[in-house]
């Protein structure tokens, strides 16, 4: 018994890692993402008890270790609560900060405070820790910056920047070499330090805000690279383990989004993308539009079969997700097909749509993937475009001057009648006219998602007894 004790932190471990992996399998799926926060909840709680047994430290070690994580819950527990779906992208970021700052500060004591300095394989596992973790610290505290209106959005951009960076970083890796190779002087480290924080600030300054949820996704791998060399430096299983597949996933992530935009990895590290739509934003369309009003837009789905709704970032801002469940819910009542069709990247961040609309608990089953439903617009009656606007945009297709040429878009246009709820005809993300608005058969429904939504739902209740 004694001896299983003893071991138990290994077991902990164990478990915590398979927790781990089920976590981020489950995390992948709408329908399985609760299962998912709980397994990883449960693998960090193990986590945590197997380190408590494995230590074996005075008592005051484990108060001020108890101290630190209570500080944490109670930082971390009411912004959790209290941030709103929109803002996820920049909270991610600041939890990337932390995380990232938290394993550059235990590379640095464990630098400072063992009696002969590391070497070895550990030196090597510990300089990459300390880089990424406080590079990833700065460029994190830059990305929320930008997303949160604290740092201007566009890119900031001068002469020859790529190459200062590259420069830069370059020396950032000399310095960070020096004490692999031979006894560094003592100068040698706290520059490597601030050399690899300006880093972090000079990485982000050429991006533009709106690509901050793709940088966040790679700085999240970052972070979990610079965890798993903390693993190799403490010879800690678990942070191997949990860090290798955080920065797999992140990277991972990262690509998938590219992809999606069809942009390429350094198109958006070093393309510059918001300045290039400033430019084309200030060309305004002046042609004509069809718009309607919520009693038009009632009367056309009501003599519907079958309607698609498109949601988009503009959607997320108004939270009309619960409204447009509500609209949903009446059609379908009155036996109107209903499906929605979610593009990878509608909205700032992974997976945006597929939150918000299941927490308006619009069952999973009528969520459809844009490959899964671009072959279905032909056969259907209305698209409805709720706050969308790139990813429904044909200019993708065949504009080949176009910012999105080449993006993989939802083909809303293919469907015999269109409509589109935005405020006005300004431009989305990318900055750049929609034919689609132009089009005869697009109707344009001109006011704020959620409000415009609600008036639909009530002209639908108003003109059409429920069928029976
Ligand atoms: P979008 O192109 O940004 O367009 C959103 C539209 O919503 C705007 O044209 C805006 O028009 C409208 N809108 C804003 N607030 C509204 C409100 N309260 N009510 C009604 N409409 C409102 O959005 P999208 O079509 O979802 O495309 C996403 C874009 O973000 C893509 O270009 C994608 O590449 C990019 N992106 C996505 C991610 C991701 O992970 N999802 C990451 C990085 C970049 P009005 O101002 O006229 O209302």
């Amino acid at each position: 018994m004694h001896s299983f004790l003893q071991s138990f932190w290994q077991y902990a471990y164990l478990f915590a890692a398979f927790a781990t992996v089920f976590s981020i399998k489950w995390l992948s799926h709408p329908s399985t993402a609760r299962r998912g926060v709980i397994a990883g909840e449960i693998g960090f709680a193990l986590a945590i008890v197997g380190t408590f047994l494995r230590l074996e430290v005075s008592p005051h070690h484990y108060i001020s270790i108890l101290i630190a994580i209570a500080i944490g819950a109670m930082i971390g527990a009411p912004m959790a609560r209290l941030m709103p779906m929109t803002a996820v992208p920049q909270f991610t970021a600041l939890s990337h900060a932390f995380g990232s700052l938290a394993a550059a500060l235990v590379g640095t004591a464990e630098y400072y405070l063992t009696d002969a300095p590391p070497h070895g394989f550990t030196i090597v596992a510990l300089i990459i820790e300390v880089l990424l973790g406080f590079l990833t610290f700065t460029a994190s505290l830059m990305a929320f910056g930008k997303l949160q209106g604290l740092v201007p959005s566009p890119p900031i951009t001068y002469k020859g920047q790529n190459f200062v960076n590259l420069a830069f970083l370059a020396f950032g890796v000399v310095l960070g070499l020096w004490p692999m190779i031979t006894t560094a002087p003592f100068w040698v480290y706290p520059a490597f330090v601030v050399v690899a924080l300006i880093f972090g600030v000079m990485f982000i300054l050429p991006i533009g805000g709106g690509d901050m949820p793709t940088v966040i996704a790679l700085l999240n791998s970052f972070a979990g690279a610079s965890a798993c060399a903390m693993g190799f430096t403490l010879g800690n299983q678990l942070l191997i383990i949990a860090g290798a597949l955080n920065a797999a996933s992140g990277f991972t992530l990262s690509v998938i989004m590219c992809k999606a935009m069809n942009r390429s990895f350094t198109n958006v590290l070093f393309g510059a993308f918001g300045k290039a739509q400033e430019k084309v934003a200030g060309k305004a369309e002046t042609k004509p539009v069809h718009s309607a009003t919520a009693e038009d837009a009632a009367m056309l789905l009501l003599n519907s079969s079958r309607v698609i709704i498109a949601p988009g970032y503009g959607m997320a801002v108004s939270q009309a997700q619960h409204k447009v469940r509500e609209l949903a819910d009446q059609l379908i009542k009155r036996g109107i097909d209903v499906q929605f069709a979610i593009h990878p990247v509608a909205g700032r961040m992974p997976g945006h749509m597929n939150v918000l609309l299941a927490e308006a608990d619009i069952p999973y089953d009528r969520l459809h993937e844009m490959e899964d439903i671009n072959n279905e617009f032909p056969e259907t009656d209305v698209a409805l475009v709720i706050g969308a606007n790139d990813v429904v945009n044909p200019a993708a297709r065949h504009d080949k001057t176009s910012a999105i040429y080449g993006m993989p878009i939802l083909d809303v246009d293919k469907a015999r009648h269109v409509m589109v709820i935005k405020r006005s005809m300004n431009t989305g993300f990318a900055g750049i006219e929609n034919e689609l608005y132009y089009d005869d058969k697009t109707l344009m429904l001109f006011g704020d998602a959620k409000g415009m939504v609600a008036e639909i739902v009530k002209q639908v209740g108003a003109q059409a007894p429920v069928a029976v």
